[in-house]
């Protein structure tokens, strides 16, 4: 048994409840934790990977923040928050940054806030056909299927044309196949989901719409490859 310094979480206003999430963060703190926070901005899903409605409301809103000033204030609002790490690739969301976390203090979001936050947060959910957040809680699967990777090509078709290919690429250019088709439909990963998907459904519909004739022409063709 060790004492503990510090502790550090992956939370953002998407993923409230996944992992440690609010109920860990509250916890840490009672216990006198300082709690560092990363990917504040989910690898930047929360600003430029928005969907397009998401961006839209922000810029019409009345509420003068931008994407990525929301998602960090969202945190700082919240006293038991020590320190956020974001990732910054310019000069000018250094600034930005900057000028966000001088300002923002516990208690500091408004009515507004709250309520774009929860309006992004929709639109967001409403952009995806599987909420799968790629946190393999679900994996190993008996079968060797790769639920994430599957989710994540049928979540991209409706917006990149090469996420048919891309799913090839991922599932299918191995040794073992991993692709969707793989599934016996047991169940044993609908248990591990902290998102409480049914896999095994939406494996059906997601290999409705990735395993085209082609794909299986592909798969059949590499029986006479040999992958590592
Ligand atoms: S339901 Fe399908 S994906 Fe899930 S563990 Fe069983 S075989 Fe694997
Ligand atoms: S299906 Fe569920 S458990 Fe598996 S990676 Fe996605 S969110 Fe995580």
């Amino acid at each position: 048994m060790f004492d503990w310094d510090f502790c550090q979480i992956q939370y953002n206003y998407l993923d409230e409840n996944i992992q440690a999430g609010k109920k860990g963060l509250l916890y840490a703190a009672e216990k006198g934790l300082p709690v560092i926070i990363m990917e504040p901005l989910r690898g930047g899903r929360l600003v430029g990977m928005l969907p397009e409605t998401a961006k839209k409301r922000i810029a019409k809103s009345n509420v003068n923040e931008s994407a990525a000033s929301l998602a960090l204030r969202w945190l700082y609002d919240q006293p038991q928050v020590t320190c956020v790490l974001s990732g910054m690739n310019s000069m000018e969301m250094v600034n930005e940054n900057c000028k966000t976390a001088s300002l923002a203090l516990p208690g500091c979001l408004t009515a507004d806030e709250r309520q774009l936050i929860e309006d992004v947060k929709n639109d967001i959910k409403n952009s995806v056909k599987v909420g799968c957040t790629g946190c393999n809680y679900c994996c190993p699967c008996p079968k060797g299927v790769d639920i994430p990777a599957v989710f994540q090509c049928y979540n991209q078709l409706s917006e990149d044309s090469h996420a048919r290919w891309r799913y090839i690429q991922m599932t299918t250019f191995r040794k073992e196949t991993t692709n969707a088709a793989k599934c016996v439909g047991c169940g044993a990963c609908t248990k591990k989901c902290p998102q409480n998907l049914d896999i095994p459904q939406l494996l059906k519909e997601a290999k409705k719409e990735l395993e085209t004739p082609m794909f299986k022409i592909i798969n059949w063709g590499t029986h006479f490859f040999h992958f590592y």
